[in-house]
């Protein structure tokens, strides 16, 4: 009989499987839940987390196994954040195994003991980061190489050495005060840390501030509410400084407070205020950081000797064994989603976690996610408003340019033109949105009236004149820019324009101006964005040029003319959220224009100023938009009124990817009940990286409906044969459609 010695039901992280049942080891403590345990598995042995004791299983006895190793004796998971993973699983139909080990450091994923002590870093200080390598003398080739190496961010001894750095270099560096050592903590400016005594000088709340913390302070004071709040205020209206004051009140009351934000790399400037504030309470953990910080961080909030937990998607999986309060800014951000593998949403994943853990959460905007704004427009949130921004610079006045009945030279209308002098003038920064980098975005023959294709996708070559190549932005394939025709020989021409372009427009109408450009090309470097970002702040750059990128909550107090150079793009978009994109992207880029107390001025150049779209956009009413945006929706029957499930297929024939979307189709129709099945059909940009690209929607107005499909739906796709030789996955509420 398998029941006579108690079961254990363990998650390994392998595609394909729920949890799998062993036996329990009579001569151990039964480990708890949440605990890492080897486990032999096939021929080998693999790490897996304990999900459940079981009293009875399905599988015959002489198969089951016995648990090896319990490699934790308090569990790594705790028993709130196991069941929201649980619930994670199920909710996006991906394999438990796999869920667990997002919440868990690589390190720990290897097996390595949570106390394990770590090795010491080595850093470099102010002051040695301020020294030239070639200054040197040529015998100090090993302290040249650290430091070079340390540039990268902090190594172990031990890693120093595979970079032959003898240990005595080391010191001889620490002697110099260039670089010191400490134990690794994964602060992004620990150097930046000001006492709490100092947090005397703090601004003075607005009414309108104060009016947002007292009713939330209602729900913090009663320990263990759940309850979630949308925090919408426009740009600059203080909601940074409010989520500071939430979270101090937290850490007064010895509470920790998990903070999200989209893209940490592109928000130094929060960061930097965290730490301003919070100093070493703050554990920072997000993609950029080393296995080893991650393991530190995650640590210190493990332990809760971390109160504020600061990180980018996948900390919304970080242990708060003490939480108080979940903060989700900008939450309206595509970064919160997941996009390949595990589809989650870290900003919806949040609020589920507040609701476990009996805590408040705060979903900060100026441009709120219909969904989010629905739910509050329901009651289902409550809404919280901060109408006004900080400070006497009031809302920047926009001005539409018509492009049809200006002249523009390449990407520069006259009236613009004149704006950026006029800003300029006055000793103020301006700043240019165009979410298309590269030089331009066409390589065109006149002569025989083709463009440069990609080989491998359905999108055109971007021409990179700067560096004398054409790339495609969607599979990175790059070839030497050749201006001639390979067909006919014609000379061609580069048609449009990206932010290289503009620069070097820019450069020859104010050749006295400096002018910057912020976008991937050029903030690949480590570094380099930082470096640029102070540039900007510090009022050296007096007109930056930018990407997607320079909307990311950004404060730059200088700027008072903001140009958004095609306010076009995504206008006539196939996806149902192609305008709710178009208005948050407009008013985030625009709400940079005129911070602090320097009014600002928005200049947006477009073709079509009559779109009633723009119209409702540019009034600078995102609520009006969103309401009459919300009504499109609900007419088209597109999320938040239904609730989507999206398939997709991918493989280097076409038919091989509609075939494994026909077949989920046939199978489940007759029996969809409320579910609508759309497809399957071609992806906008059907051929990418050489694979062709289908999908297929399951959609409901019925979200338990919409599951029990998807999850019948995935026994037929999993028993396939063909589903071994095609990429695909569902996505649950897919951002795109
Ligand atoms: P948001 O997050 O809404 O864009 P922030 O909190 O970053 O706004 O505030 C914008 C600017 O105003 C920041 O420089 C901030 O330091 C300042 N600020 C915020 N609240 C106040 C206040 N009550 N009094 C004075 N300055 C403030
Ligand atoms: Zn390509």
């Amino acid at each position: 009989m398998a029941n006579s010695r108690q079961l254990v039901k363990v998650a390994v992280p392998v595609p394909l499987a729920e949890a799998f049942d062993y036996l329990a080891d009579p001569e151990h403590d039964l480990p708890l839940p949440g605990c890492r345990v080897r486990v032999p598995f096939g021929r080998s042995e693999r790490i897996g987390i304990v999900v459940e004791h079981a009293a009875t299983t399905t599988q015959p006895a002489a198969k089951l196994k016995t648990i090896g190793t319990a490699l934790d004796s308090v569990p790594a998971i705790g028993s709130e954040l196991l069941a929201t993973l649980r619930w994670a699983a199920e909710y996006y139909h991906h394999p438990l195994g796999a869920v667990l080990s997002h919440a868990l450091p690589g390190l720990l994923r290897e097996g390595r003991p949570i106390d394990e002590a770590l090795e010491p870093t080595w850093v470099l200080t102010e002051l040695g980061r301020g020294q030239a390598l070639d200054r040197l003398p040529r015998s100090a080739r090993q302290q040249a190489r650290a430091l070079a190496a340390l540039r990268e961010g902090p190594l172990t001894a031990s890693e120093l050495a595979e970079h032959d750095v003898a240990r005595a270099a080391l010191e001889r560096l620490g002697e110099k005060g260039w670089v010191e050592s400490g134990t690794p903590r994964a602060t992004v400016a620990p150097a930046a840390h000001r006492e709490r005594g100092e947090l005397g000088a703090l601004p003075e709340l607005t009414a309108d501030q104060r009016s947002v913390l007292e009713r939330v302070a209602a729900t913090q004071a009663a320990a263990k509410t759940f309850r979630p709040f949308l925090l919408h205020g426009v740009t600059g209206s203080g909601k940074t400084e409010v989520y500071l004051r939430l979270i101090a009140a937290e850490l007064a009351a010895g509470r920790q407070t998990l903070l999200l934000v989209p893209e940490i790399g592109l928000t130094p400037q929060l960061v930097r205020r965290l730490t301003e504030r919070f100093g070493t309470e703050l554990a920072v953990l997000h993609s950029r950081v080393t296995e080893r910080e991650r393991f530190e961080a995650w640590r210190r909030a493990y332990r809760g000797e971390a109160h504020l937990v600061v990180g980018t998607r996948s900390a919304v999986f970080a242990p708060l064994p003490s939480a108080g309060l979940v903060i989700v800014d900008e939450e309206h951000d595509a970064s919160y989603k997941q996009q390949r593998g595990f589809h989650y949403s870290a900003r919806d994943l949040a609020v589920v976690r507040a609701q476990r853990l009996g805590v408040p959460v705060v979903l900060g905007s100026a441009t709120p996610s219909l969904e989010t704004f629905n739910n509050a427009l329901q009651g289902r949130y409550e809404k919280l408003d901060l109408p006004r921004r900080v400070g006497t610079a009031g809302v920047p006045r926009v001005r539409v340019v018509d492009l049809n009945r200006h002249a523009s030279r390449q990407s520069l209308s006259t009236p613009l033109l004149a704006a950026i002098e006029q800003h300029l003038t006055a000793g103020n920064q301006v700043l240019l949105f165009l979410n298309r980098r590269g030089f331009a975005p066409v390589l065109f023959c006149p002569n025989c009236k083709t463009a440069e294709h990609c080989a491998r996708c359905d999108a055109r070559m971007t021409v990179h004149a700067k560096s004398n190549a054409i790339r495609c932005h969607h599979c990175g394939a790059q070839r030497a820019l050749d201006w001639h025709c390979g067909t006919c020989r014609g000379e061609r021409i580069a048609v449009g324009a990206g932010t290289q372009r503009v620069d070097e427009e820019l450069a020859a109408l104010f050749p006295a101006a400096r002018i910057a450009r912020l976008d991937r090309d050029s903030t690949s470097r480590k570094g380099s964005l930082d470096a640029l970002l102070r540039d900007v702040e510090s009022g050296h750059v007096q007109i930056l040029v930018g990407t997607q990128m320079l909307t990311k909550g950004h404060d730059f107090p200088r700027v008072t003319l903001v140009g958004v150079l095609n306010a076009d793009q995504g206008l006539f978009g196939t996806d149902p959220r192609s305008h709710e994109r178009l208005a948050q992207t407009i008013l985030q880029v625009a709400g940079r224009a005129g911070r602090a107390d320097r009014p600002g001025e928005v200049v947006v150049q477009t073709h079509h100023p009559d779109h009633p779209l723009l119209e409702r956009v540019l009034a600078g009413d995102y609520a009006a938009f969103a309401t009459l945006a919300l009504a499109e929706r609900r007419e088209a029957r597109w999320p938040p009124f239904t609730h989507v499930a999206a398939w997709r297929a991918e493989a280097t024939r076409r038919e091989a990817a509609f075939a494994l979307l026909e077949d989920v189709r046939r199978a489940v129709a007759a029996t969809a009940g409320p579910v609508t099945i759309l497809g399957p059909a071609p992806l906008p940009m059907e051929r990418k990286d050489g694979r062709y690209r289908v999908q297929l929607l399951f959609r409901s107005a019925q979200r338990a409906a919409l599951h029990k499909l998807v999850d019948r739906a995935l026994l037929v796709v999993r028993g396939t044969p063909a589903a071994r030789r095609t990429r695909w996955s569902v996505d649950i509420d897919p951002l795109e459609i």
